[in-house]
């Protein structure tokens, strides 16, 4: 059984991101103090720390000297080393499990698991070569998509296949690295859902939320997601049947898709925080920081219920982050600033929250009305 972490003990949290300057936030309120490992300077959960050490995060030295001084470990950022995990958890309470982080680093370990685990997936193969990959094409058909199985996200790492002549170019820019072919689907919506488990089994899951893309980056989360109720149930009992299976002690959300016959399909799953949760700040009594933390200190995990329905905008690159002053000089938006330097294109800058009553949020015109001058343009997958 997990010793409920004391008030000012210190957190371990590898990377320096957004993820991890909101999980600190949340430590900050619940009086622990959060020791950040980044590669950066002045990362921005830095800015908000007590601690930084400053290292590559397969050096053994700098996590040696990241671990010594923490009493429990987690991480906003999943590409650490197997090697790097191991040494850190021969060191400190590693949670969730580096077993986790391994089955979700890699997309092969990911799809065996959730298939082996009665979770649907795409279809999808692994591919080797060029000529595994025309077999896979066989089998599956196309559209598919290839990927590469390890540090993709956020699209990068993946090129759409749409007919036979698209694959040598498409092997040709992927590889050498192991890559896996899936099967395009054709989604209705993209949901997902964030739930927190404890040591000793106590579960709590957020609403299922809908998710929107532009350029393969999250731009907009409505929660709670506008879905018949089937197709609602199947998620949260996916989330559960995942968590459970990984006995995860932390936080995971999961990627779904929701294709054209109601079914739903895991895309992927992230063993921490989710940008898809963002909104459980404003619009929850304990956001999904505060779940992630209290799972990982043995705390009591609270119900994760939502007083608000809530819209979530990314505000990304260069042009959104330049909205930031009518974000502020508008009621009604909850601004968040990651304090990031530079707005690189692609770049998750902020985010803003709208919260509506509980069972009020509005339609389309309503939301965009509602989000004033950050609105989106037309949503696309
Ligand atoms: P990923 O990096 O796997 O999260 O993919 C990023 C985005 O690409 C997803 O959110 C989807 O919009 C799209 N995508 C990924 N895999 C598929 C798939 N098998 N079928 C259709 N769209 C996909």
């Amino acid at each position: 059984m997990i010793r409920p972490l004391p008030p000012n003990a210190t957190i371990g949290l590898v990377g320096g991101g957004q993820l991890g300057r909101m999980s600190a936030l949340a430590a900050a309120r619940l009086g622990y103090r959060c020791h950040i490992l980044t590669r950066e300077k002045d990362s921005p959960a830095s800015q908000v720390s007590m601690a930084t050490t400053i290292s590559d995060y397969h050096e053994p030295d700098g996590l040696r000297r990241f671990a010594a001084a923490v009493d429990v470990i987690s991480f906003e950022f999943e590409n650490v080393s197997a090697e790097g995990l191991d040494l850190l958890a021969s060191l400190k309470p590693v949670r969730p499990s580096p077993e986790i982080l391994r089955v979700s680093q890699d997309r092969v370990l990911e799809k065996t698991f959730l298939n082996r685990t009665g979770v649907a997936t795409a279809p999808w193969m692994p591919v080797a070569d060029l000529g595994s990959l025309r077999d896979a094409v066989a089998r599956i058909g196309l559209p598919a998509i290839l990927k590469t199985t390890r540090l993709g996200y956020d699209g990068k790492g993946q090129v759409t296949l749409r007919s036979a002549d698209d694959l040598p170019p498409a092997f040709a820019t992927l590889s050498p690295k192991p890559l896996i072919l899936e099967g395009y689907i054709d989604f209705s919506q993209e949901i997902s859902v964030v739930a927190a488990r404890g040591e000793d089994g106590a579960y709590a899951a957020f609403d299922t939320v809908e998710n929107r893309h532009r350029n393969h980056i999250l731009d907009v989360t409505l929660a709670p997601a506008r879905v018949p109720e089937p197709v609602d149930r199947q998620a949260q009992a996916i989330a559960r049947k995942v968590a459970d299976a990984l006995d995860l002690v932390g936080l995971l959300a999961v990627e779904m898709f929701v294709d054209r016959d109601g079914r739903v399909l895991v895309n992927e799953i992230a063993p921490r925080p989710h940008n898809s949760g963002h909104w459980t700040i404003d619009a929850c009594p304990a956001s999904q920081f505060e779940l992630h933390i209290r799972a990982i200190a043995g705390l009591l995990l609270p119900p994760a219920a939502r007083h608000s329905d809530a819209v979530m905008k990314n505000l990304v690159g260069p042009e959104e982050a330049a909205l930031w002053p009518a974000v502020l000089a508008t009621p009604g938006l909850i601004p968040h600033l990651y304090g990031k330097d530079e707005a690189r294109p692609g770049r998750k800058m902020g985010h803003v929250t709208r919260l509506f009553p509980r069972g009020s949020l509005p339609g389309e015109f309503g939301i965009a009305a509602a989000l004033g001058p950050v609105a989106p343009g037309d949503p696309s997958p």
